[in-house]
């Protein structure tokens, strides 16, 4: 088992990875906090795999379990849900003292975080994810969030968790469309920081979808660790955390497009990498081997990645993403692999250029 720690102003906490971490998470955990009530909660696919194992391990170690499953699905994390959640929480009587254990996607950490952020003002709450992205992204860095109709994560704030437990083995259960799109955002670590672990998925790919045992802890426990550093320096996304966007400004635009229903979130980060790259280049700041180096990755891992959409629309819905500062467009821009800027200098005319292109 590794352990990274996550250093920040006002709290820290551990991120455990390894095999076979689910059935000890309960121990672990006991060594830090009392025996106290817990809500455990879970979407209804990793309920069936999982949730007996961890609800036991809590157990075994003295929790007064409630077990929780929503339906899967980023429809779920929304208000409503989590006022259903909130009414949970006062029937199980739970209180400042308590325990709020995420166990799953991104879906079920952004809305357990949110209800361990608000219920009481805060209570202690610890995450346990399942799918890749989740593990190497959402799980960590405390951004916690429900959907609104305007838009996905509108409602929210940062709330860290007390622990992070990363069990590799979940992944055998994931989705391969799932795992692939997780796969995404860990070349996007190695683009904005890690040109040995682009490198390293370059070489390691089959591996790596292979899970086999070292790959997986390679690629999760580095992205981990840039992910906390680059939270540690920058905790509430000022400057330096927004590197972290890196395809995503894009993305979004792709992802609000096509209404979140026919990309992965990580898919449209892949297409978003690829275009960012292509600005990159239009403006002299990269050559083209650092965009042959990504599509040669995302083409081995099988990413679609023409999007046939119009241009004047991706480019519209830029202009719509919460991140837009005073209406500027804020692109981040490989220089080379392991290394990126953010600049402001993107204009209309040169998006409307790179985006009229195919890939
Ligand atoms: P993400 O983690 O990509 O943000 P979700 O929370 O919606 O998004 O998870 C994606 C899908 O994968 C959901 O249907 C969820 O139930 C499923 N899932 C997550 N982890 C696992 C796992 N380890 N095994 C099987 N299915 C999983
Ligand atoms: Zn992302």
């Amino acid at each position: 088992m590794k352990t990274i720690h996550v250093n920040l102003s006002a709290d820290s906490y551990n991120i455990y990875i390894g095999k076979d971490i689910l059935a000890k998470v309960g121990e672990i955990v006991a060594k830090d906090k009392e025996p106290c009530k817990m809500l455990l909660i879970t979407d209804e696919n990793i309920e069936k795999i999982y949730g007996d194992v961890v609800a036991e391990s809590f157990r075994q170690n003295n929790f007064d379990v409630k077990l929780l499953s929503l339906p899967p699905g980023e429809e779920q994390k929304n208000i409503e849900n989590a006022l259903l959640l909130y009414d949970n929480c006062f029937a199980h009587k739970l209180d400042r003292k308590s325990l709020i254990v995420a166990l799953g996607g991104g879906v079920v950490g952004d809305l357990s975080g949110f209800i361990a952020a608000t219920f009481m003002r805060g209570i202690p709450y610890i995450q346990i994810p399942t799918s890749l992205l989740a593990q190497v992204d959402s799980s960590i860095g405390g951004k916690v969030a429900v959907n609104h109709p305007k838009g996905k994560n509108m409602i929210g704030c940062f709330y860290q968790p007390k622990a992070v437990f990363i069990d590799t083995n979940t992944l055998s259960s994931l989705p391969s469309k799932e795992m692939v799109a997780g796969i995404a955002e860990v070349i996007k670590y190695g683009v904005i920081r890690d040109a040995e672990l682009f490198a390293f998925m370059e070489k390691s790919m089959d591996a790596i979808l292979q899970l086999q045992d070292e790959a997986l802890l390679k690629i999760i426990a580095t992205s981990c660790q840039i992910k906390a550093n680059v939270v540690e320096q920058d905790e509430k996304e000022k400057d330096l955390r927004a590197i972290l966007n890196y395809g995503h400004t894009i993305g979004h635009a792709i992802e609000t497009v096509t209404h979140y229903k026919q990309y992965r979130h990580g898919e449209a980060v892949a297409i978003g990498m690829l275009y960012a790259t292509k600005i990159a280049i239009e403006l002299g700041i990269a050559d083209t081997s650092v965009f042959d180096r990504q599509l040669s990755i995302m083409k081995n891992l099988g990413l679609s990645i023409q999007t046939g959409l119009k241009s004047e629309d991706i480019i519209k819905a830029l202009y719509t993403d919460k991140k837009t500062v005073s209406g500027r467009l804020r692109f981040v821009l490989p220089t080379k692999i392991g290394e990126v800027i953010i600049s402001d200098k993107v204009n209309d005319e040169m998006l409307y250029r790179v985006l009229d292109k195919p890939l």
